[in-house]
């Protein structure tokens, strides 16, 4: 039987340890934290996921909250005008289904009891590049999906995919409680995107956290603007009282529905910000075995998008693919390049619209969002894409190919 340790119990690391269950893999987590710790722990992430994830997610029995979390059925888009007025206001749902977002605090801590109740080996340890290069001679395959950690070092910054240096947007979350329904849309639970030029983006994600269904604030501030306002990390409450005040001033819309929110819990914040990176995928140990890296360690997108745990499910399902296919070969340096260029296929897409939505946006980019506020066709495309980003290839990134969608609709 063969032999695989993952480091790292996220997303994409639980995912492919539980995956590789099913097929009889024997297979080792190594996790900085146990059940507890993670239940335990700050928010980590906003994580909503799209149909074709979450269809991943099905088809290895790993749907645990379909009958809990809130069914996100659309995403809508406002753009703030100059005097607190909506610009654009327009909504469309997915074809494929809706969206989710469990918190990740409740997910990975049952995903990773569940992997050990199946018979699998979990250690906590936070792991250092010496322990691996203990390690890895005991395995047939070491997988690196520690996420942004400190094991990414192992991996170097590809500078041909990698356009940014510094981060693009200062993020701060928090989730709530008693944020009141959406008036022109009672009945109903969307993902609602919220531009204001120059100030950045509130992303408002219905979601299910410790103490059940819930709403979560996503702010993305420009570096120095008004919405860069928590480097000073302070206090839960505080922070929460600064988003309602932010949403007062710049989205009044949301600030009606939001101002009697309350913090689900004292560890429901966040504030980070990252600068988007592609990593080449194999590390060299110093006892020159090689280890693959999964999912952030080698692709981290800024979360504008919502894009980075969909991206670790379909990387971990596209790894998985890869080992299965490798049969009992060894899992070399070429094997582990290709195994990263399979999932590159997809992932290159993703990554150019979300470093695409960074900037302000071009002049066929603002006519299609422009044209989706009286098309339904033009917003259900667009609304689309953050399921399958593969899509925008072919109509989004050249203003001709956007011309010639828009002539057609
Ligand atoms: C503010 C914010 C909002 C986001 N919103 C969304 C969204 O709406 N939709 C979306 O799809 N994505 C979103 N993301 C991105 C998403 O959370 C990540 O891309 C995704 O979790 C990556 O999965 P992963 O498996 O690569 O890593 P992670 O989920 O980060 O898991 C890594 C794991 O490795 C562990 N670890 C780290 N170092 C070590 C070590 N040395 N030893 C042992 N264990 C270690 C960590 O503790 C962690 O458990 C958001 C991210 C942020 C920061």
């Amino acid at each position: 039987m063969r032999k695989i340790l993952i480091v790292g119990s996220g997303q994409s690391g639980l995912q492919l340890a539980l995956s590789l269950q099913e097929h009889g893999y024997d297979v080792t987590v190594m996790s900085a934290r146990t059940p507890d710790e993670i239940r335990a722990a700050w928010v980590t992430s906003t994580q909503c996921m799209f149909a074709d994830a979450l269809a991943i997610e099905r088809a290895h029995g790993l749907n645990l909250w379909d009958d809990v979390a809130p069914r996100v059925a659309g995403q809508g888009l406002s753009m703030a005008g100059p005097d607190g007025e909506r610009a654009l206001n327009w909504i469309a749902s997915w074809d494929g289904g809706p969206a989710q977002s469990i918190d990740q605090r409740v997910k990975m801590a049952t995903w990773l009891e569940l992997f050990e109740e199946r018979g699998g080996n979990v250690v906590i340890h936070g792991v250092t590049t010496a322990d691996l290069n203990g390690l890895a001679k005991l395995y047939d395959l070491v997988v690196v999906a520690a996420g942004k950690g400190e094991l990414v070092q192992l991996f170097d910054r590809d500078a041909s995919r990698s356009p940014y240096t510094v981060p693009q947007r200062k993020l701060s979350v928090s989730y709530v409680h008693g944020q009141e329904a959406r008036p022109e849309r009672p009945g109903t639970t969307d993902v609602w995107m919220n531009f204001i030029p120059g100030v950045g983006e509130l992303i408002n994600i219905p979601g299910y956290t410790l103490s059940g269904p819930c709403d979560i604030f996503f702010v993305a501030g420009l570096p120095g603007g008004p919405f860069d306002a928590f480097a000073d990390r302070p206090p839960a409450a505080e922070q929460l009282r600064r988003h309602l005040e932010l949403f007062r001033q710049y989205i009044p819309w949301e600030y009606e529905r939001a101002k009697n929110a309350e913090l689900t819990d004292g560890k429901a914040v966040l504030v980070g910000g990252y600068p988007p990176v592609v990593r080449h995928p194999v590390g060299e140990l110093p006892s020159g075995a090689f280890v693959l890296g999964m999912a952030d360690v080698v692709v981290a997108n800024d979360p504008i998008t919502g894009q980075g745990s969909n991206n670790a499910a379909k990387c971990a399902e596209s790894y998985l693919g890869s080992i299965l296919e490798n049969e009992d070969r060894p899992f070399d340096r070429t094997w582990m390049q290709a195994t990263f260029d399979r999932y590159w296929e997809h992932a290159q897409w993703v990554t150019k619209f979300t470093n695409a939505m960074l900037q302000p946006p071009p002049p066929h980019v603002q006519q299609i969002l422009g044209a989706a506020q009286s098309n339904p066709k033009v917003a259900k495309r667009f609304v689309n894409g953050f399921n399958n980003p593969t899509d925008f290839q072919h109509w989004l990134f050249d203003p001709a190919k956007a011309e010639e969608f828009l002539a057609s609709v």
